[in-house]
Order: structure tokens, then sequence, then C-alpha cells
């Protein structure tokens, strides 16, 4: 099989890839090889579609924060619809989580986003609440948003095309050697084609050490975890498009309205290997009761469920950067269950490291070594 020659290869088409190849394309020529046959087919295809800033750890919400311009103002013809509707958040916390709600509100740069509200507020707020589960009211987070996650990844993939970037789908990468010793090139083979590049960007989701081994880098450590997702039909009781996404401040459960139905998570993290992840009917049924305790909902019917890998490191701040000991091996990965809310911030910095470039001035308070793979050498 003949090989061409990129400057930069990426590997996986979900919302990193996609979103950093795009960035990417404007300075040099990229290749962005999906294994599926459709781009977006695994955990980009399989969220909440929420953005919240007051979601995640520091480093994630650091990198929501400066994403917060794109999604409102993406650049012209990125998408034909907004990619955000006004959608706020509640945390809520029961008698037993007091503290828990204490130390979340007095959390630095959450204090600013997520008021406290009481619990008479917070029924207001999200009238399917038992009083009990809300008695220590909440943090109530009013500017955050669904995400219209197709139109933010078709919008990157189209960028990409734009910018004279190549997506192959159906193209599983098997293979990746370095080049000649001072070449400073990778060969990589695909089950569509060969390439040779200066660089490789691994943005595989949950296969992320598994494409590191394929280069003979050592992995990060990067844990795939199962989190599943079910749309409910309630029995005699209308569904409000202006309620907020409800949140356990410990997150063991979130519901949201979605088109007339409710989206319901266990919110569970259930280690697994890299896979074609489907729901459990354990997960469902946990799901369903864990609502019917917090709420006063009575569920009709399980309407459809499904669920989804959330890649986590072991300090779950995502991993973004050149590889410490590999020259061109680029880790794009790590993005847990923040992956669409921090892709503009994520992808610009990603091709600002590329690039040996200032980081952008939006992530001014995001130190890049606090999500370098750099952090795990050694461990
Ligand atoms: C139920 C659920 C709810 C979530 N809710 C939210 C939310 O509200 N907000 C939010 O921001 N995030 C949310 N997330 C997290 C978000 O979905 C992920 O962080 C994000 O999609 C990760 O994107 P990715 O591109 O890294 O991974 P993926 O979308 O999984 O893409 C990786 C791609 O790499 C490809 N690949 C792997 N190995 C190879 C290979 N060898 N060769 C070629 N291709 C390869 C795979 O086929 C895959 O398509 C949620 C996740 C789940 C499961």
């Amino acid at each position: 099989m003949t090989r061409s020659h990129t400057d930069i290869l990426i590997i996986g088409a979900g919302i990193a890839g996609a979103s950093a190849a795009a960035e990417l394309a404007r300075t040099h020529r990229v290749m962005l090889l999906e294994g599926e046959t459709a781009p977006g087919y695994h955990s980009t295809g399989r969220s909440a579609a929420v953005f919240s800033e007051s979601y995640g750890n520091w480093a994630v919400r650091a990198l929501t924060r400066a994403s917060r311009d794109f999604f409102h103002h993406p650049p012209p013809g990125f998408s034909p619809h907004p990619l955000l509707k006004h959608r706020s958040w509640l945390h809520v916390a029961s008698a037993s989580q007091a503290a828990a709600l204490e130390q979340f509100l007095a959390t630095e740069d959450i204090a600013g986003r997520a008021r406290r509200v009481g619990p008479e507020e917070a029924l207001a707020l999200s009238p399917l609440l038992r009083p009990e589960t809300a008695a220590a009211g909440g943090a109530y987070e009013q500017d955050a948003a669904d995400i219209d996650v197709d139109a933010l990844h078709q919008g990157y993939l189209r960028l990409l095309r734009q910018r004279r970037g190549t997506v192959l789908t159906g193209a599983q990468v098997t293979a990746i050697t370095p080049g000649a010793r001072g070449a400073r090139r990778w060969l990589v083979a695909s089950t569509a084609a060969d390439f040779e590049t200066d660089i490789v960007i691994n943005a595989a989701g949950a296969w992320a050490d598994q494409v590191a081994s394929l280069a003979g880098v050592a992995p990060v450590r990067i844990q795939p975890c199962r989190r599943t997702a079910a749309l409910i039909e309630l029995s005699d009781c209308g569904i409000s498009d202006a309620w907020p996404v409800t949140i356990d401040i410990e997150e063991a459960y979130y519901f949201k309205p979605d088109a007339g139905l409710l989206l319901v998570s266990p919110a569970d993290e259930t280690p697994v290997e890299p896979c074609d992840v489907q729901p459990e009917d354990l997960d469902v049924a946990i799901a369903v009761d864990r609502l019917e305790k917090a709420t006063r909902a009575s569920v009709k019917r399980v309407r459809r469920t499904w669920a989804g890998l959330r890649s986590f490191a072991a300090d779950r701040s995502p991993v973004i950067g050149f590889d410490p000991v590999a020259p061109g091996f680029f880790w794009l990965a790590g993005q847990g269950g923040y992956g669409i809310q921090t892709a503009p911030a994520a992808s610009a910095l990603a091709a600002a490291l590329v690039r040996n470039e200032a980081k952008p001035p939006e992530l001014a308070e995001l130190d890049p070594a606090a999500v370098s793979p750099a952090r795990f050498a050694g461990s």
C-alpha cells in the first residue's frame, strides 16, 4: 500500500478529534482518521448535552468557562442553529447533604456562578422534587445550557473540510511506528490507508491508552467508565421545558426535560474495558428508583435507554499535550463527562501547544501543566 504524507494525523473523530482537526487545519495539513463508519458513534453521540460552569473539577471548569464565548459566537457559517439553548442547573441537597452543599458553594470559582437557594425556591424551580430531597436547599446556576452536540460536531467537521483537511471513516488505526531514526516521523497503518506524519494526535477517547500502546508509548492510565441514561415518560404529570437540570449535590442522579420526556441518569460510573458499551437493566432500574425516591414522579414507561463511556485520568483532569518521552506524539484524552462543553477551549489549547504558540488568552487562568501528560511521568 502506498503511503501518503500529512503534517498531522489525528486518531478519533469524536468531538475531541474533530475540534482539534478543525483548529489545526488553519495552519497544517490534517488527516482525521475514524475507525467507525460514522464520526460520533461512541461517547460524543451519547452525552446528556449539557453545558455547566459548575460541573467537574477545577481544570474542567476553567476549560468550560474558556469555551463559553465560542458556543455563543462560533465562526461565521459554523452552524445553521445556535449551539446553546438556555437551561439552568439546580444542585439539590437533603438535610444529610448540607455539608456537601456548603463545601460546593464555598468553592471560589463556583460561588460567583451558582447562588444559594433555600428549600422553597428549590421546589419552585424544580417542582417534581420531594421536599425532603431539597431540605437543605441547593445551588442554582442560572446561565447553564443544553448543547446542540450534533451542530457542534458537524460544525467542526465542516470547518475542517473548508480548511482542506480530510476526515476518513472506516479507518481503524492498527499500527503506529516511529519513522527512520532522526526523521521525526510516524508511520501509521489503518484499515483504509497508510500514512506518514510528523505528529500523531491521540484523540481516541476510551481507547487512548490502547492507541498509545500501538505506538510503543507508555499509557497514562485512562479509565473508561460506563454511564447510563434513559428517556422516561411520566404518569399523570406534565413535564415543563422550563425546568432546570436537577442534580443531586453528590451526583447520585440527575434529570432534565427532553422534548416532552425526562432524561434521567443514575450517574453511574462503572469501570469497564473500552467497548461499544450498552446499558445494563440494573442501572436503568436504579435510575428509575432514584428518580421516584427523589421526586413525586411516577414512571409510566421507559422509552429509550443508552450508555456511553466517560474516560478519566486518575486526577479526573483532561490530558492535553505532547508526550514527555515520545517526540511528536500528542495526547488529547481523558475528557471524562465534560468533553462536549470543554471542546472549544481544549482544542484551542491543543492547537496552541502543537504550534508552540502562547496559550489562548481565554485560558489565562489554566496552567497547561495541570493538563499535561507530563504530570504522570514516572508514576
Ligand atoms: C451518558 C453520558 C452523558 C454525558 N454528558 C455530557 C454532558 O452533558 N456534557 C459534556 O460536555 N460531556 C458529556 N459527556 C461526556 C462526553 O460525551 C465525552 O467527554 C466526549 O464525547 C468525549 O469525546 P471524544 O472525542 O474524546 O471520544 P469519542 O466520542 O468516544 O471519540 C473517540 C473516537 O476514537 C475512535 N477510535 C478509537 N480507537 C481508534 C483507532 N485505533 N483508530 C481509529 N479510530 C479510533 C472511536 O471509534 C471514537 O469514535 C457524557 C458522556 C456520557 C456517556
